[in-house]
């Protein structure tokens, strides 16, 4: 059994069943599926935060949030879940860094540090990053890199500009 730390974030709205799934319901129907998936435990979830978005264009604010799961599925199988969810929820891959109704990272598997084409763990990205590393400190605040590296301390060294932590 294995613990894996997530990153979730949306930007787009969706229409299902006649009724608007906002970037909330999208995170949370997200940690539903996955929480229903044999192999898969939510261990914890982070509370949500509005994020500016960095992608090209005059895109929507994003909701971002982290989720620590216990799984027996393998790395590459669990991006492909992650992924497949991903779809399941509408989302249309386009320009790179477009908005989306819902993307899923690993951002840690264990210590573990693996890179091919589909996969680099640790997330490549996520050391940089206000947006994911505030909602993985909520849930785990001592916790470091295979490098070392302690999270909070990423934290302290990246902009929160317009970062805003969600209430309830
Ligand atoms: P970023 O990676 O900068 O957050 P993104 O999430 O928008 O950007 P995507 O278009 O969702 O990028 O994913 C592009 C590819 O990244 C995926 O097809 C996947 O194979 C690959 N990838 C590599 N490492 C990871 C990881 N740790 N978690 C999720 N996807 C990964
Ligand atoms: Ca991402
Ligand atoms: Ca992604």
């Amino acid at each position: 059994m294995a613990l894996a730390y997530i990153g979730l974030g949306s930007n787009l709205s969706e229409k299902v069943d006649g009724q608007i799934q906002d970037s909330r319901a999208q995170l949370n129907q997200a940690l539903e599926t996955l929480s229903l998936h044999p192999q898969v435990g939510v261990v914890n979830v982070s509370p949500f935060y509005q994020t500016p978005a960095i992608g090209p264009g005059n895109q929507p604010d994003y909701v971002n949030g982290a989720a620590l799961l216990e799984t027996e599925l393998t790395p590459l199988a669990l991006l492909d879940l992650l992924q497949s969810i991903e779809n399941q929820q509408g989302r249309v891959r386009t320009i790179r860094w477009g908005a989306r109704t819902l993307d899923l990272d690993i951002l840690l598997f264990g210590l573990l540090v693996h890179q091919t084409e589909r996969l680099i763990l640790p997330h490549p990205r996520m050391h940089e990053r206000g947006f994911v590393l505030a909602p993985l400190v909520d849930i785990a605040p001592h916790l470091c890199l295979p490098t070392g590296e302690n999270i909070s301390e990423l934290l302290a060294n990246c902009s929160m500009q317009g970062i805003v932590k969600l209430l309830g």
